[in-house]
C-alpha cells in the first residue's frame, strides 16, 4: 500500500488566478458525511471540533477561497491532520490523497456546516429511491418531495406499496443519502472509497454523548 501525501501547498495564487479566468472544473468526486444516528440530535459543534483537533483528525483552518466547493458564510473548513489516516480507512492498494488546498482540483479536507434547524436531507446523483422499512417498497418520486420536506420537516410520507407512514428520515436511504442536523463533511471522497473507523465513531460518541453514522453523497 502506498500513501502518497501531497502535504505542502502548490502555487495557490496562480491556480486562483486561473479559477477567476474560468478554467474547467472537474465534477465533484463525492463526500463522506458523518451525522448522528438520531437525525434530530444537535450536539455541540465546538466540542466536536475540539475533540477532532486533539485527535489530529483536523489540521489548520482553510481559507474559503482555497476550496473549489466554496463554503457558506457560517461554514468552516479544515485541512486533514496527521491522525486522519488512522481514523479514516481507505480501500485499495495504492491510496493517493491530495491534501494541499487547491481552488480548482479535488483535495481531501473536512467541512462543518452550521447546525441545521431541523433534519436536513443530504442527497446527490448517487442517491437511489429510499425503501420502506416495512415492505421494502421504493419511494420512486422522492426527488419531487424534497422541497416540501425542507419546508415541512415533520411531514410523514406514506409508502406507495403498503401505506405505512413515517417521516422521510425513517426511510432506508442506505449509504446513498440521509438526514441530519449536525454533520461533518469529508471532501472529496468517492462513495465507498473510505470508511470511518471504529476509533472515529468512538471519538464522536465521546465528544457528543450519542451514536453516529455515515453515508456518501456526490453533487
Ligand atoms: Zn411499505
Amino acid at each position: 500500500m502506498t500513501i502518497d501525501f501531497d502535504r505542502d501547498g502548490g502555487p495557490l495564487d496562480d491556480a486562483m488566478t486561473s479559477a477567476r479566468s474560468g478554467a474547467m472544473i472537474a465534477n465533484h468526486t463525492g463526500r463522506l458525511i458523518l451525522t448522528t444516528e438520531d437525525p434530530s440530535a444537535s450536539p455541540d459543534g465546538e466540542k466536536l471540533i475540539a475533540a477532532m483537533a486533539r485527535a489530529d483528525l483536523i489540521g489548520a483552518r482553510l481559507d474559503e477561497r482555497s476550496n473549489r466547493l466554496g463554503t457558506g458564510p457560517r461554514d468552516c473548513a479544515y485541512r486533514i491532520g496527521d491522525g486522519f489516516l488512522s481514523l479514516v480507512s481507505f480501500t485499495g492498494c495504492a491510496v493517493r490523497i491530495a491534501t494541499a488546498p487547491d481552488p480548482l482540483a479535488p483535495f481531501c479536507h473536512l467541512r462543518f456546516p452550521p447546525l441545521a434547524p431541523h433534519p436536513q436531507l443530504y442527497a446527490g446523483r448517487n442517491t437511489r429511491p429510499p425503501r420502506c422499512r416495512d415492505c421494502r417498497g421504493r419511494l420512486e418520486n422522492w426527488r419531487e418531495r424534497t422541497a416540501q420536506w425542507a419546508n415541512q420537516p415533520d411531514l410523514c410520507v406514506p409508502c406507495p406499496s403498503c401505506g405505512a407512514t413515517r417521516p422521510p428520515w425513517q426511510w432506508d436511504w442506505k449509504e446513498q443519502g440521509g438526514f441530519g442536523r449536525r454533520t461533518i463533511l469529508i471532501e472529496e471522497i468517492f462513495p465507498g472509497e473510505a470508511t470511518p473507523t471504529d476509533a472515529l465513531f468512538d471519538l464522536l460518541r465521546a465528544a457528543s454523548g450519542i451514536g453516529w453514522r455515515h453515508f456518501y453523497v456526490r453533487d
